[in-house]
């Protein structure tokens, strides 16, 4: 576990907040997310995204959707120069109507598992690494992987509690994804 990362929330952090986006139509890039993206890969970043989609769990969407919208959202960033390394979802939900669904999962956020998962996989480094998210949950998912954590007010964010979770604080909260970056930039070992 030795690279450095850059966790990102996918749903009003990289791409506009649109409740269950069941239909690519409501699919919109924020205008600085490719290059945002551009910046942290070029510094060395692995970028993954760490994603609730509850909509699975609920029969709103289904996996094949869920692909078919990261496919388009990386078309897009290529775009714009840009890529994310992987994806990682959490489809489950406590009480979910579809059954297969239904379980408490440690990949759930604020649970830290999609993070450990990737850390294993991709041989990322936590210690090394930034979680950014709309949400304290996102913050919660972060700090409880070991990573540091960056809360965005775009998404959600305005309508968060001020005060952060007990074990959620974030290292910094910011306007959008375009500052973490340049945070983020600022804060790393050369
Ligand atoms: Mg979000
Ligand atoms: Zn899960």
């Amino acid at each position: 576990m030795t690279k450095p990362a850059v966790f990102l929330d996918r749903d009003g952090t990289v791409i506009e907040e649109r409740g269950y986006l069941d239909r690519m139509e409501l699919l919109e890039l924020f205008p600085w997310t490719a290059d945002a993206l551009r910046l942290l890969k070029r510094a060395g970043y692995t970028l993954v995204v760490v994603t609730n989609q509850s909509a699975i769990a609920r029969g709103i969407i289904d996996e094949p959707f869920l692909g078919q919208v990261h496919h388009e959202l990386s078309t897009r960033l290529a775009r714009g120069g840009a890529a994310i390394d992987r994806y990682y979802y959490c489809p489950h939900l406590v009480d979910a109507p579809l059954e297969r669904y239904r379980q408490t999962c440690r990949c759930r956020k604020p649970g830290p598992g999609m993070i450990e998962q990737a850390c294993q996989e991709l041989g990322l480094d936590p210690a090394r690494s930034f979680m950014i998210g709309d949400r304290w949950l996102d913050v919660a998912c972060g700090v409880g992987a070991g990573t540091r954590a960056i809360r965005v007010l775009t998404g959600h964010g305005p309508a968060e509690p001020a005060e952060p979770p007990v074990n959620a604080n974030a290292n910094a909260i910011l306007d959008n994804l375009m500052e973490a970056a340049g945070w983020i930039l600022r804060n790393s070992p050369r």
